[in-house]
């Protein structure tokens, strides 16, 4: 017979044995349910092996039509308090099916980000939307990826071409981290992944979705003084090289009820997705942003889902316009089509809700 002691010790070494035999923890996802549309499922880790095991990798979802075609990438959540980009991307996953070409999207670029509550601290970490099937949490989260204990930001963040970035801070912002390094820190282990996406897929065009600031000044009041709104909201970007195309998709989508301002990536600003990506690679790149009315710094109290000026409905709505302009140009913009079914449309999702659209 075994003493007590050791039994214990025994039992204390196997459970050891079984931890460290444990498939390293995924990173924290989202709830997608896919729909039919979904033909394969990677991870952001098949393109850079250095995010393998850690909080930063993320699910890549694939969408391949039966009838060969173009090839494009969309990816929301580079910073995760811009919420109007994982649910749009979250519903196209859910409803819409590729029948020519193929789609790559990344619901949450920043999975790290997503699973800390936002640091400006004025909207819960857990929203609840309801839908087909009953209530569903929306995560809220922050705009960089999150330090860990024992890190602090340096006092201003040099990108490796040697462009300065003002704020330290920005080490952790995905959208400054561009074109990445394979073993570098977090953002760039992410920006990596996702250039060699591009790069072995052979990705044609590809759309960063975002929100930013509302353009309406805000009241704060903590200390009763008024602060502007943000100038960059409804806006579409590309590298300089492409803005005629900006304009055209601009003059379709104003055809369907949505009004954006084409914009162009500042050369010279290093770490942009549409700079590097249009820098670096043959890929067109986008990216479009709808306004969040809780991003200004001084916004107490909104709701991010139900504000009366900007709802999440108006918002998701206009990105998946851009997504349908988007798909529908990658024929003019690539040469080859890539055909997409089922994705709601500005007016169903104003008359159902976003909820109708999730299951
Ligand atoms: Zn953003």
């Amino acid at each position: 017979m075994f003493s007590l002691r050791f039994r214990r010790l025994f039992g204390a070494a196997a459970l050891l044995l079984v931890v460290c035999a444990l498939p390293a923890k995924a990173a924290f996802q989202i709830d997608v349910r896919p729909g039919y549309g979904v033909t394969g499922r990677k991870w952001l880790s098949d393109y850079n092996p250095a995010l393998r095991g850690t909080d930063y990798d993320t699910p890549v979802y694939v969408m391949e039509g039966t009838e060969p075609g173009g090839r494009a990438l969309l990816f929301a959540g580079t910073h995760s308090r811009e919420i109007a980009g994982p649910l749009s991307a979250t519903i196209l996953l859910e409803n819409a099916r590729v029948t020519r070409g193929t789609l790559f999207v990344i619901p949450c670029l920043n999975a790290a980000g997503m699973s800390v509550p936002d640091s400006l601290g004025q909207v819960p970490h857990e929203l609840v939307v309801q839908t087909r099937g009953g209530k569903r949490v929306l995560y809220y989260g922050d705009r960089r990826i999150p330090l860990k204990s024992g890190e602090s930001d340096p006092p201003e963040f040099v990108h490796p071409t040697g462009y300065v970035h003002k704020d330290g801070a920005e080490w952790r912002n995905i959208n400054r981290n561009y074109p990445g390094v394979a073993e570098g820190t977090p953002a760039q282990r992410v920006c990596f992944g996702v250039m060699e996406l591009i790069r072995r897929e052979k990705i044609g065009t590809n759309l960063d979705v975002h929100e930013a600031t509302a353009p309406e000044s805000v009241l704060d009041p903590r200390d009763g003084k008024t602060y502007p709104g943000g100038t960059l909201s409804y806006s579409l970007i590309t590298h300089p090289k492409y803005i005629d195309t900006a304009i055209e998709m601009i003059f379709d989508l104003e055809d369907r009820g949505v009004n954006l301002k084409a914009e162009q990536s500042i050369p010279g600003f290093r770490g942009i997705s549409h700079y590097e990506i249009g820098e670096g690679t043959g890929c067109v790149p986008f990216l479009s942003e709808t306004p969040n009315p809780a991003q200004n710094d001084h916004a107490v109290g909104i709701d991010p889902l139900h504000d009366a000026k900007h709802p999440i409905g108006e918002r998701v709505a206009i990105q998946l316009e851009i997504f349908r302009e988007w798909l529908g140009s990658c024929e003019k913009i690539t040469g080859a089509p890539v055909v997409i079914e089922g994705l709601p449309d500005k007016k169903q999702i104003e008359e159902s809700g976003v909820g109708a659209f999730l299951r």
